[in-house]
């Protein structure tokens, strides 16, 4: 299978036995949501898949997704706030001035930044409200309710006229940030990406811990202001998710799926790897099968060329998490016999681009290789950047990426059609090909008379950029 799976981790799958049976159904990647749960949990749950990797010889990633500027209103008490159409409620950024009448909200600047007129969106857009007036000396902003409805505690809040002004990265974030780069952990994902500053940030702060790891950053694009930069986030940003949940009630939801397939679409073109994530299969949280619709929405994210599809509720609180991972991979796997998925072209940069040689020798290795109908494509990974590449033009051939490092080999399992393979004993390119070849063919995923491209540089096990191909046939 070409298209990989990532599965967030909550209550309904954070035990050893449902990872196993996850990990069997075919999940590639996990993924530690910290807008919920603690760091003792994390701990635990991050030990549980370390122990299966390496019980089950596989390379199941991890990535710890953070919370980023996310707006939320305090509590509104057992039942909740109920309110009727057209009544005013205040909203106060002071946790003092908490009333009935006074909803608490998490951002200090809310009556700075808002303006009359605005619209306020909660609880992922179910409730809409439109500001009536500001009082910033009070810290108190008055909104009329456009529907009768009831506000339930720590709902999140979306403004989608509003320039938000707070940072990227919380206090929140920042904590959960010192904790993860503890962890052994493989991709980071940064919430409520406004520019590619924000990723830049994140990346500086990285780099301000020296003895931690450098995290590969994947920005989430759920606001409509990462729409608009999305060319300098995706050339800043390691890898991308089409957050749909928050982008579907901060922009018109008949909007996202064609921001869907641009993004797919040009993060192909940039050999970065894009999620497509939220209500692919909804309705497996509480039903043993999915709705036709949601079937048709995971072919066709596959048809769209997305490296992961991704499940949130599904997996994390709902009744069948093995179930709808199985389905998914069985959706996924019928959609790959499908021939238009494949063979992306894109031309490498010639101008100004300092990985010309590299770049030119995969596009043609990947050539030689569709014109060959060649069975695998073989790389050797340091950093993984020709591995992304190779994978950018979605070749039939599957890509083998060896690697000697259990953290390069889990953060290539994202990436679309490769297939990561633990390797350590380089000699010479000579030598090292024709272990690659034998390793392969003990493991049975090659057969005699299959056809290869290695792609690679030489020497062979110094990190550098592809300078080689070789075309080479199993004996
Ligand atoms: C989303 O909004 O689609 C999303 C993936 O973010 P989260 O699950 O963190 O709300």
């Amino acid at each position: 299978m070409k298209t990989k799976i990532v599965a967030t981790i909550g209550p309904a799958s954070d035990s050893p036995a449902i990872l196993r049976k996850m990990i069997y159904a075919g999940v590639d990647v996990f993924r530690l949501n910290f807008s919920h749960g603690t760091h003792d949990t994390f701990r635990r749950i991050i030990a549980d898949i370390h122990q299966l990797n390496q019980k089950l010889g596989t390379h199941v990633a991890i990535l710890a997704d953070l919370q980023g500027p996310k707006i939320r209103i305090g509590e509104t008490g057992d039942g909740g706030r109920i309110f009727k159409k057209g009544e005013l409620l205040i909203f106060t950024v002071k946790a003092e001035n908490v009333s009935p009448e006074k909803i608490l909200i998490n951002y200090a600047n809310f009556p700075n930044d808002v303006r009359p007129g605005e619209t306020i969106l909660l609880d992922d857009g179910k409730i809409a409200m439109r500001v009536e007036a500001t009082m910033p000396d009070k810290g108190e902003v008055v909104a009329k309710a456009l529907a009768s409805g009831v506000l339930y505690s720590r709902k999140g809040v979306n403004l989608p006229d509003t320039d938000v002004s707070l940072p990227s990265l919380s206090e929140k974030d920042k904590d959960d940030l010192t904790f993860i780069l503890d962890q052994q952990v493989d991709w980071i994902a940064l919430s409520f990406v406004r520019k590619a500053a924000d990723i830049e940030e994140l990346i500086a702060l990285m780099k301000s811990y020296r003895d931690k790891p450098l995290l590969p950053v994947i920005a989430k694009i759920e606001k409509p202001e990462a729409v608009k930069e999305i060319d300098a986030i995706i050339r800043v940003a390691q890898g991308i998710m089409v957050a749909r949940g928050d982008l579907g009630v901060e922009v018109p939801l008949e909007s996202v799926p064609v921001i869907q397939k641009r993004i797919v679409q040009k993060c192909i073109a940039g050999a970065k790897p894009v999620i497509i994530a939220t209500q692919m299969m909804e309705g497996m949280i509480n039903n043993p099968r999915p709705t036709r619709a949601e079937v048709n929405d995971v072919a066709n994210s596959v048809i769209d060329g997305a490296d992961a599809l991704m499940l949130s509720g599904e997996t994390s609180v709902g009744i069948f998490p093995v179930e709808t991972v199985t389905t998914m991979k069985k959706i996924i796997r019928e959609v790959e016999l499908f021939e238009d998925i494949y063979d992306k072209q894109h031309q490498p940069e010639v101008k100004k681009n300092p990985h010309f040689i590299s770049d030119a020798v995969i596009y043609s290795g990947c050539n030689l290789a569709r014109e060959t109908n060649a069975k695998a494509i073989v790389s050797v990974a340091s950093t993984g950047y020709s591995t992304a590449k190779i994978s950018s033009y979605r070749p039939k051939a599957t890509i083998f990426a060896f690697a000697d490092k259990a953290r390069t080999l889990q953060r290539l399992n994202l990436l679309w059609g490769v297939h990561p393979l633990f390797f350590d004993h380089y000699i010479n390119t000579d030598q090292t090909i024709a272990d690659l070849m034998k390793t392969l063919k003990e493991a049975n995923l090659l057969q005699q008379g299959d056809l290869i491209v290695h792609i690679s540089n030489m020497p062979i096990n110094r990190p550098g950029k592809s300078n080689m191909i070789k075309l080479a046939q199993v004996e």
